[in-house]
């Protein structure tokens, strides 16, 4: 069992369409063990984003995450960061597999309506960038 952590992004949650992405993930036997929804500040954004900040789509990037709520999640399952990674689809939509969250729901490159970690290592931080351990309900 590991843990991937999950953002569904703004232009999924002004969709109200968060219920349709969680249950793909649940259909997938990824449980949903933290889950909230809030309001990312510029700050935060940026912070959770820093590995993107030399390049020539993160200001847009940012400006798009703080602009609606967001839902915060933490995912476990057996291989979850890649069984995750998986059912997201490819970064840009044009390029994502039939069925995967991206293909379905995302709009374009930017607004690809979730966010998943890509490695063990890059999840754990994440996790513990939004999430108390003790929020963290097996
Ligand atoms: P992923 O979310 O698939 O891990 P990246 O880590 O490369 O993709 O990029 C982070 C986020 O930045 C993407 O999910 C997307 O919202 C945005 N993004 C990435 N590449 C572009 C691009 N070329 N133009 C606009 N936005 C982009
Ligand atoms: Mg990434």
């Amino acid at each position: 069992m590991n843990r991937t952590l999950s953002i569904i992004k703004p232009d999924a949650t002004k969709r109200n369409i968060t219920g349709s992405i969680n249950k793909i993930i649940e259909d997938n036997n990824l449980i949903i063990v933290a889950q909230k929804r809030i309001k990312l500040s510029r700050d935060k954004a940026e912070g959770f984003y820093a590995i993107h900040k030399d390049k020539p789509f993160f200001n847009d990037l940012i400006e798009y995450m703080t602009s609606g709520p967001v839902i915060v999640q933490v995912l476990q399952g057996e291989n979850a960061v890649q069984q995750y990674r998986n059912i997201m689809g490819a970064t840009n939509p044009d390029n994502a597999e039939e069925g995967t969250i991206r293909k379905e729901f995302a709009l374009n490159i930017q607004e690809n309506s979730v966010h998943g970690s890509d490695s063990d290592d890059n999840a754990k931080l994440e996790i513990n960038y939004f999430f108390d351990e003790s929020e963290i309900i097996n």
